[in-house]
């Protein structure tokens, strides 16, 4: 390659686009690869699949998949269109246009951010503040509940008719990323009310993603609560509340029930700011931040090398779990 094409390469990166770009690149895509994030969630998953989807049924070529763990979390595996899904070791290395879903830096792709680079274009689908723009198209709107909706706005300006596979797909993203439609906003059960009204069974796809345990969560649960630790100080004397999950603790328990605890530790009344240390089979640690009104949690993800939204936001680090709660408190300030 030329300089003058490497010049023109990277004017193109980082430009923000709207649905009617997006959309259009969308049509001419002849082959397009969909990867959604690193331990990936209903929304990622829901977005993935109803695109991947509609490109099928227009005769583009495309593949969806994430870069861990190697299985579909179980509670997603009825949703329409996996059949798509391909194991990371398939994703093809070029194609014409990758999309990400749901993913605010190109390092949630884990070991499929390489397939970044030999790609024609990169759009970049999302809804979190801290989105680095990583893409060569960033079609990102924060002001979404989840990345399912942007996708909802995007098919109905593309005349994309929203059946209920779709509708299962988006549905998914929606109710889980609203906290079961506590976080919403104007729109909001609109939207849910369109989906709902295709036939698919809501309480159904809720209760599997966010209602169903094994038996040997409820003793998982009891372990980790039990040491839950209080800092009233923290955070500027808004106070932190945190807990910790060893592998020892995680047995063979799925990730379903690892991502619940935050929600439960979350609700502590005393503390603004939540965190779960879970730790990985590889002995680094994921963090999971929430926070109820006047911290802004994506800001110190990103500090600490993460993302995310205001009140819901990540990242991963090494060293042991003390050392990380030190972090954390120095960076609550
Ligand atoms: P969760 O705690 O549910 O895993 O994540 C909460 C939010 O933070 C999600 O929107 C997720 O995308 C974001 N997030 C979690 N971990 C990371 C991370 O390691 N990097 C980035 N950029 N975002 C993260
Ligand atoms: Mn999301």
């Amino acid at each position: 390659m030329t300089n003058i094409q490497e010049t023109s390469a990277s004017e193109l990166s980082h430009r923000e686009v709207q649905l009617p770009q997006a959309i259009a690149r969308l049509e001419n895509a002849t082959s397009a690869t969909i990867l959604c994030h690193v331990q990936p969630d209903a929304d990622t998953i829901g977005s993935g699949l109803a695109l991947a989807l509609v490109l099928e049924r227009k005769g583009i070529p495309v593949q969806v998949a994430f870069g861990a763990p190697d299985e579909l979390p179980e509670s997603m595996r009825e949703f329409p269109g996996t059949h798509l899904l391909v194991p990371a070791s398939q994703v093809r290395r070029n194609v014409d246009l990758l999309v990400t879903m749901d993913c605010g830096s190109a390092g949630r792709l884990g070991k499929l951010a390489d397939r970044l680079e030999n790609a024609g274009e990169t759009l970049v689908i999302d809804h979190h503040r801290s989105n680095t723009r990583f893409g060569n198209m960033n079609l990102i709107d924060d002001s979404a509940e989840s990345t399912t909706a942007v996708v909802a706005q995007m098919f109905d300006l593309w005349g994309v008719d929203i059946d209920a596979d779709l509708a299962h797909c988006l549905y998914a993203g929606l109710v889980t990323d609203t906290g079961s439609f506590r976080w919403v906003q104007p729109g909001t059960h609109t939207l849910a009310e369109r989906l709902l009204d295709t036939g698919i069974d809501g309480a159904r796809i809720a209760r599997r993603l966010l209602d169903t345990h094994p038996f040997g969560w409820l003793p998982m649960l009891s372990e980790v609560l039990a040491s839950a630790t209080l800092m009233p100080e923290a955070a500027g004397g808004r106070g932190l509340v945190f807990a910790v999950i060893r592998q020892a603790d995680i047995g063979d328990l799925r990730s379903e029930e690892v991502e619940s605890v935050i929600d439960i530790v979350r609700t502590t009344s005393e503390a603004e700011v939540a965190a779960v240390l879970k730790e990985a089979t590889d002995g680094s640690w994921s963090v999971s931040l929430r926070s109820k009104s006047d911290v802004d949690v994506s800001r110190v993800a990103r500090y600490l090398g993460g993302g995310g939204h205001r009140f819901a936001a990540g990242y991963t680090s090494t060293g042991t779990s003390s050392e990380i709660v030190t972090s954390l408190v120095d960076s609550l300030g």
